[in-house]
């Protein structure tokens, strides 16, 4: 859908019209006098590299049944959230008002500032380390980047989960163009982390979806 319509807020914050929603318990209030001027694009799958099902939405509500797929043993328990998901189709759904804090970077440091989830929107692609992505998301994460800034003028940077947790987080990966999401947004390339993946020292199958250490994880209160 075209961002010729500015989002309101409601009452309780901004959820797209655009959007599917879902909402997800697991967010938190922003710091006192946060902006929100970072959007951190991360990939997930679940079961890693199975598309479509409806594992993720239930993870971000808390409903996903950790025995319905040996995989989910890994992460059982596990508590996270992103203000958006974008599916393989392009659908846009939406867990967690942008006003809020959702739990989808962890530990993290964005150009001099740690904990990334105080002043950024985090956008899951589906999808899987290493593998590309579908046209159609491309267009809905364009979409959604000029939507998002008629909303918040303060959004001026976009950077992978790889950038902002070097060394931990491999996401969204060498599959993702980030050349292709410069063109779409007609954004000036500074406004992006870079062009290449960070895959510094990062394990392979370290993105969204697999096993976080303990300290890693953001489980702050509500
Ligand atoms: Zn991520």
């Amino acid at each position: 859908m075209p961002p010729d319509v500015v989002a309101a807020p409601d009452a309780d914050g901004t959820w797209l019209p655009q959007a599917r929603r879902v909402p997800s318990p697991n967010h938190g209030p922003r710091p006192p006098g946060a902006t929100i001027d970072l959007l951190v694009v991360h990939s997930i799958s679940l079961p890693p590299g199975v598309y479509g099902g409806a594992a993720i939405e239930q993870l971000f509500t808390n409903t996903l049944d950790w025995d319905a797929h040996p995989y989910f043993a890994q992460i059982r328990g596990l508590a996270v959230s992103s203000h958006f998901l974008i599916r393989r189709d392009g659908e846009l759904v939406q867990f967690v008002a942008c006003e809020r804090r959702a739990w989808h970077a962890g530990r993290s440091h964005w150009r001099g500032r740690d904990n990334c989830n105080d002043f950024s929107i985090g956008v899951e692609l589906e999808g899987l380390e290493g593998d590309t992505f579908e046209p159609a998301q491309y267009l809905a994460l364009a979409d959604l980047c000029r939507t998002l800034r008629l909303r918040f003028a303060t959004l001026q940077a976009v950077a992978g989960h790889e950038h902002v947790a070097p060394g931990r987080k491999r996401d969204p990966g060498p599959g993702f163009d980030w050349a292709r999401l410069i063109t779409l947004t007609g954004w000036p390339a500074s406004a992006f982390a870079s062009t290449a993946a960070a895959q510094l020292g990062a394990p392979p199958g370290t993105g969204d979806g697999y096993p976080d250490k303990p300290e890693d994880i953001d489980r702050r209160p509500r």
